[in-house]
């Protein structure tokens, strides 16, 4: 059987993979960088660990000891107040504050360690366009052909670029600075607060080691040199920022491909879930393949099921965060 190849190793590729190998169907991730590499994107919340159980990767995650948290300090309604996640009866749901050069680290070492071929390389184009029979994308290193190709290849739109499927947007541009600072920091964390022209999140990511994030429209970015309140004292990396303006392909499954994660659709990072969000969208694109290789269901079918499937949480989480953002009188949404 010919590998599904997976472009890139995030969240999303290792799902995706680990679906994958586990019915037995030969996987390739080509990956431009070496791991560790580093991601933002350290809040996990607690819907990830089914997750992590199916994927047969929870003790891995586990063991890395990263620092837990039991819900949000919101801001959002006028007063600060602890938003907790929930809790069932095994007891109170905790999220993780998990490194992501580590955590991205550890899943796709499960992956090498399962059977997975990874390249370190860079897909710079599509060979032959995909179909129903195949598909073959160009590396850095040369052509790789494969069954199927998975893209996860984050904000970048790898595969969507070169197949110029239209990438739409639903909200104003928007962008996320954000940066680290280590040293004493004594509000509660972590904490989310908007004013009139954004948000700013602060998390405790590993003992006195903090991530900011400020998400504003991209006229009202923060001067380089900003920094929220109260970590203004403590040891500051340099910021960076990121395009988090919610968008979707307009095509996210078709002849032989799919596109998973942060390639098929972006929301900005208000709640937290792109990890969890990247790493269903990889299983089920998986779980998709699985069926039209393994059940022989019609490739058609699996296509649309699965652009029903992502449309429908990319629509209920925009309309989720429109009501938030109205309420709050940001970016346009009271109008
Ligand atoms: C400031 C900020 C804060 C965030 N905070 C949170 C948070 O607290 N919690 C949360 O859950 N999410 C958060 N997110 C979102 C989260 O980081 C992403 O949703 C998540 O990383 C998406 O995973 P992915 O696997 O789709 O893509 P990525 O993690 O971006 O992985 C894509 C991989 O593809 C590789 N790649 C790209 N192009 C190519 C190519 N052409 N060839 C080969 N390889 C390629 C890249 O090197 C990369 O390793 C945040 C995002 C931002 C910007």
């Amino acid at each position: 059987m010919k590998p599904v190849i997976i472009i890139g190793g995030g969240p999303s590729g290792a799902a995706a993979a680990l679906t994958l190998l586990d019915a037995q169907i030969p996987v390739t991730i080509v990956e431009q960088k070496r791991f560790p590499r580093f991601r933002p994107g350290e809040t996990l919340h607690p819907g990830i660990e089914p997750l992590l159980t199916k994927l047969g990767v929870l003790l891995q995650v586990q063991s890395a000891g990263y620092v837990r948290h039991r819900g949000v300090w919101s801001g959002w309604n006028g007063t600060t107040q602890f938003v907790p996640y929930g809790k069932d009866d095994d007891g109170q749901w905790q999220g993780y504050q998990a490194v992501r050069a580590d955590f991205d680290h550890r899943l796709i070492e499960q992956v090498r360690m399962r059977g997975a071929q990874l390249l370190v390389s860079k897909v710079v184009g599509v060979l032959t366009s995909a179909s129903d029979t195949g598909a073959e994308v160009m590396t850095s290193e040369g052509p790789i052909r494969g069954g199927y190709v998975i893209d996860c290849s984050g904000s970048t739109h790898a595969l969507a670029r070169h197949l110029r499927i239209p990438i739409v947007r639903y909200s104003p541009n928007l962008v996320a600075c954000y940066g680290y600072a280590v040293g004493a920091y004594d509000a509660p964390t972590p904490s989310i607060h908007p004013d009139q022209d954004g948000w700013t999140w602060i998390a405790e990511v590993e003992p006195h080691r903090f991530q900011w994030t400020r998400v504003t429209e991209s006229h009202n970015r923060p001067a380089r040199a900003w920094i929220p309140d109260g970590l203004q004292a403590l040891q500051a990396e340099p910021a960076q920022s990121a395009d988090v303006t919610w968008r979707m392909a307009t095509s996210v499954a078709g002849p032989g491909y799919f596109l998973a994660g942060d390639a098929a659709a972006v929301l900005d990072p208000s709640s937290s879930h792109g990890v969890l969000r990247a790493m269903m969208s990889g299983m089920m694109a998986a779980h998709l393949i699985v069926r039209h290789l393994c059940d022989r269901v019609d490739a058609r079918v699996c296509a649309m099921t699965y652009h029903d499937w992502l449309a429908s949480w990319f629509q209920h989480d925009m309309a989720e965060m429109s009501r938030a953002y109205q309420e709050a009188r940001l970016f346009g949404f009271n109008n």
